[in-house]
C-alpha cells in the first residue's frame, strides 16, 4: 500500500521538459534521437529488432534513425511522434525533444518552434567541427532566451575518441557561445552510433569525466512555473452574453504567465484601463475563483471598461511595458531584405501593429558575426540589433523579464519574415513618463494602508478629472463648482490649480521649460491620488495637450477627461466628456458626477 502510494504521489510529481535539439544536417541529430529512445527502453519489446531484422532483409545498414521514421508510422504505443516531436522518458521525468532541423530553409520552424523550449541540445560533428550553422544555430537560442543549453560533440568514434580533438571544438566554441551569451551547462563527447557517452559510458571516452546526455538532461533546471510568475493574459476576443438582460462583456484569452482570481485589480496596457475582476467564466462549466498559467478563460469586470484584442492584461502592480519603440534582436529569414521605411506587422502575444524600422544598430552575419558596419538592410539570416518603432503603442516585456510577452515574429505580407526578442523598451514622446513612472512604482515605499483600504474607508476610490480646453473656456468655474459638489457629498475631493504647482514647486525653475512644468504638476497629482484624493484640476498651467503626460504619470489611478470646446475643432486625444465652452456650472457638473458615478468612481450610494 505504502508503495503504491508513493507511487503515485511521484508520478503525480512528473515533470515534463521541453527541449530543442539543433544541429547541421547529418551531424547526428536523428540518431541521438534514435538512441536516446532505445537506450530508455521507451520502444516497445522487440521493436529495435525488428527494425534491425528489416534492414537486413533489405540489405540497408541499420540507421538509429530509422526507428523515428518507423515509431512516426504506428502511433498509438505510448509514445507519440510527429514530424516535430519526439516523446520520452527518463526515471525523473518526460521529455519532448523538438527538432529543429538543421538545413537551413528549417531555421524558421526553430524562430517559432523552439519558442517552447526550455533547454537546448546542440549538436556539433566532431569530423567537422564547428559550422556555419552551428554558430548560427547558437545564435539563435541564444536570442531565443533559452538559456540552458549542452553541446553534444558527436561521431567521436571518428576521430579516434580524441581528447585533442574534442578540446579544440570546446575551446572554440565555447568562445564563440560566449560572445553571443550563452554559457553551455556542459560539452559533452558522444558517438550516438555507437551508444557512448548517450546513455552510457564507454571505456573509449574515459578520459571523459563529465556527465552522459541522458545525466546532463535530468540535471536541467525547470524553468520557475510560469503561473509564479507576473500575470500575462493577451487578450484575445471580448464579447457580450447574449442571454437577455445581461449586458456584462467577456475577456477572453490565454493565461500566458501568473494567475488570476476573483477581486484582483487589474491593469490593460497599452491602454492603461483598470477594473477588477468579478467573475471567471469558463466554457459551459460553473465559474471559478482562480485561473492559472495555461488555462483559456475569460474574465467579467466590476465596470464596463472598453479594451480590445491585442492588450494585455496584467495586475495593476506588476504591468508590462509599453511604447512605441522597441530595441530588439531580430533573425531574419524573409527572401527580401528587411528595410527602412517599409512597413511590416509585429506580432506579439494576440497584438498586430504597423511596425517599420526606427533604427539600426548593428547587423551581423549569423555565421560568422561579421559586422558590417552601417549597414543599412537586414539581409537574410542576418541577426540584427535594431528599434523597431510601432504604429499604435504595444505592450511588451524583455524576454530576459518574461519569454512569454517578450519574443515576437515580423510578418511581410503573409509570411513569417522574422522573430526575435525584445531587449528593452526605447522612451517614446510618452514613454518617457511611463519608463519613468515605471521606476518609480517599482520601488515606491508602502505604509500599511493599500490604495484598496485606503479607497474602502472613503467610500471611493482615488481618481483624476481633468478639464481641458482653451484659455477663457470656463475650466476653473467648472472644476471649483465640482469640488463643492464633490466635498459636501462626503468625498474627499481636492482642487489643485495648477497655479499653485507653479508658485511652490516649480519656484526654482523657468517656466518655459514645459516639460519639467508637466513632470512635477504630474507627480503632485500622482502624490494626492497615492493619499486617496479624488483629484480635480485642469490643463490651465501645463497646456491642452499635456494631460495625457499626466495621465501616463498618474496611471493605474485613472483620469477622466472633460473637454470644454466646439467639436469641431476636434477633441484631444482620450476625452471622455464634452461640453461646448463656457458652460454653466450649475448644470453641467452634476452631468460629470453622473458618468463618474457610473464608473464607480464615487460614493457607492450618491446620487448627483
Ligand atoms: P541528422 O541529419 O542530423 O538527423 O543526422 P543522422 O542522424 O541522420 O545521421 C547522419 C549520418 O551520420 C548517418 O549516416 C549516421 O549513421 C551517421 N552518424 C550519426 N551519429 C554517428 C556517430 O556517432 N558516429 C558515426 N561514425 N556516424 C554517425
Amino acid at each position: 500500500m505504502a508503495t503504491a502510494a508513493a507511487h503515485s504521489a511521484a508520478a503525480a510529481a512528473r515533470t515534463t521538459m521541453n527541449v530543442v535539439i539543433v544541429g547541421h544536417v547529418d551531424h547526428g541529430k536523428s540518431t541521438l534521437v534514435g538512441r536516446l529512445l532505445a537506450d530508455t527502453g521507451v520502444l516497445g519489446e522487440g521493436k529495435l529488432e525488428k527494425v534491425k531484422e528489416t534492414c537486413r532483409r533489405q540489405g540497408k545498414t541499420f540507421e538509429y534513425a530509422f526507428l523515428l521514421d518507423a515509431l512516426e508510422e504506428e502511433q498509438g504505443q505510448g509514445i507519440t511522434i510527429d514530424a516535430a516531436r519526439v516523446f520520452f522518458r527518463t526515471a525523473l521525468r518526460d521529455y519532448i525533444i523538438i527538432d529543429a532541423p538543421g538545413h537551413i530553409e528549417f531555421l524558421k520552424n526553430m524562430v517559432t518552434g523552439a519558442a517552447r523550449a526550455e533547454a537546448a541540445i546542440l549538436l556539433i560533428d566532431a569530423n567537422e567541427g564547428v559550422r556555419e550553422n552551428s554558430r548560427r544555430h547558437g545564435y539563435l537560442l541564444s536570442m531565443l532566451g533559452i538559456r540552458q543549453v549542452l553541446v553534444a560533440v558527436n561521431k567521436i568514434d571518428l576521430v579516434d575518441w580524441d581528447r585533442g580533438v574534442f578540446e579544440r571544438i570546446v575551446a572554440e566554441y565555447r568562445a564563440f557561445l560566449g560572445d553571443v551569451g550563452i554559457a553551455p551547462l556542459h560539452f559533452i563527447p558522444i558517438s550516438a552510433r555507437e551508444g557512448a557517452g548517450v546513455a552510457e559510458r564507454s571505456g573509449k571516452l574515459s578520459w571523459f569525466e563529465g556527465p552522459t546526455i541522458l545525466e546532463a538532461m535530468d540535471r536541467l533546471g525547470k524553468a520557475a512555473p510560469s503561473r509564479d510568475l507576473p500575470l500575462r493574459l493577451p487578450v484575445q476576443d471580448v464579447y457580450k452574453f447574449n442571454q437577455r438582460g445581461d449586458d456584462r462583456r467577456i475577456i477572453a484569452g490565454r493565461v500566458e504567465s501568473g494567475s488570476l482570481k476573483v477581486g484582483d485589480r487589474v491593469l490593460f496596457s497599452p491602454s492603461g484601463k483598470t477594473a477588477t475582476i468579478q467573475t471567471i467564466e469558463v466554457f459551459s462549466a460553473p465559474p471559478r475563483t482562480e485561473a492559472v498559467a495555461g488555462q483559456s478563460t475569460g474574465v467579467t469586470l466590476d465596470q464596463q471598461i472598453y479594451v480590445t484584442r491585442g492588450e494585455v492584461m496584467s495586475l495593476a502592480s506588476a504591468p508590462p511595458l509599453v511604447s512605441t519603440k522597441l530595441r530588439v534582436n531580430l533573425f531574419w529569414l524573409g527572401r527580401e531584405p528587411m528595410a527602412p521605411g517599409k512597413r511590416y506587422k509585429l506580432k506579439l502575444g494576440t497584438s498586430a501593429t504597423e511596425v517599420t524600422i526606427d533604427q539600426i544598430h548593428r547587423v551581423l552575419d549569423a555565421s560568422n558575426l561579421d559586422s558590417s558596419a552601417g549597414k543599412q538592410l537586414v539581409e537574410r539570416h542576418d541577426v540584427a540589433d535594431l528599434v523597431l518603432r510601432t504604429r499604435q503603442p504595444v505592450a511588451f516585456d524583455t524576454a530576459a523579464d518574461l519569454e512569454v510577452t517578450g519574443r515576437f515574429v515580423i510578418v511581410d505580407g503573409y509570411d513569417i519574415a522574422g522573430g526575435g526578442i525584445v531587449r528593452e523598451a526605447v522612451a517614446d514622446e510618452l514613454g518617457q513618463r511611463r519608463l519613468e513612472r515605471q521606476l518609480r512604482d517599482r520601488d515606491w515605499v508602502r505604509g500599511d494602508i493599500t490604495p484598496e483600504r485606503r479607497a474602502e474607508l472613503n467610500g471611493h476610490p482615488a481618481s483624476v478629472v481633468m478639464i481641458t480646453g482653451e484659455p477663457g473656456t470656463g475650466k476653473c468655474d467648472l472644476a471649483r463648482e465640482l469640488e463643492r459638489l464633490l466635498v459636501e457629498a462626503q468625498h474627499n475631493a481636492y482642487l489643485l490649480n495648477g497655479k499653485n504647482v507653479v508658485l511652490g514647486v516649480d519656484a526654482d525653475i523657468d517656466l518655459d521649460d514645459i516639460g519639467e512644468l508637466v513632470r512635477r504638476f504630474g507627480e503632485v497629482v500622482h502624490l494626492l491620488c497615492d493619499a486617496g484624493l479624488l483629484v480635480i484640476t485642469t490643463t490651465n498651467v501645463i497646456g491642452l495637450q499635456e494631460h495625457r503626460g499626466v495621465a501616463t504619470q498618474v496611471a493605474p489611478f485613472p483620469t477622466f477627461v472633460v473637454h470644454l470646446g466646439s467639436e469641431a475643432e476636434g477633441l484631444p486625444e482620450s476625452t471622455d466628456l464634452r461640453f461646448d465652452p463656457n458652460p454653466d456650472p450649475a448644470t453641467t457638473a452634476p452631468l460629470i458626477l453622473r458618468e463618474l458615478a457610473a464608473r464607480h468612481r464615487l460614493r457607492a450610494g450618491f446620487r448627483p
